[in-house]
C-alpha cells in the first residue's frame, strides 16, 4: 500500500510465546496504539492501548489471563494494518468503551 510507514505498520503478536510483561510494556510504550483481544476461535474485540478492559481487569482477575491464556494480544500502531492482518479472521468487535475509530468513523456515518 506504502500510504504509512513500515514501522508503523507492525503487528505484535502477545501470546504464551512472550511474557506477560512484554504486553504490558508495550502498552505503556504506545498509549495510540490499537489492540485486539483474541481467542484465536473467532472472538475479536478491537480496543484502544489505552482502554481499561485490556490494560488491567483480565490481568486483575486471572493473573497472567491478558495473553498466557485462552486469550492473545494482536497490536498494532496501524488501525489499518490490523485490521488487514492475516491473523484477524472474520468478523472484527469493537469496543464501545474505547471506541477505537473514534469520532471520526462517526462522521463518515452521519
Ligand atoms: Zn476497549
Amino acid at each position: 500500500m506504502g500510504i504509512y510507514p513500515d514501522s508503523s505498520a507492525l503487528i505484535e503478536i502477545f501470546d504464551s510465546n512472550r511474557s506477560i510483561e512484554e504486553y504490558f510494556l508495550w502498552l505503556d510504550q504506545h498509549p495510540d496504539g490499537f489492540v485486539i483481544n483474541t481467542d484465536g476461535e473467532g472472538y475479536q474485540m478491537l480496543h484502544k492501548a489505552s482502554c481499561g478492559y485490556i490494560r488491567k481487569r483480565c490481568g486483575e482477575k486471572t493473573p497472567k489471563g491478558a495473553t498466557q491464556g485462552k486469550y492473545y494480544k494482536i497490536a498494532s500502531l496501524n488501525v489499518v494494518a490490523l485490521q488487514q492482518s492475516s491473523h484477524v479472521r472474520g468478523n472484527l468487535q469493537v469496543c464501545r468503551s474505547c471506541k477505537p475509530y473514534g469520532t471520526h468513523l462517526n462522521e463518515r456515518n452521519t
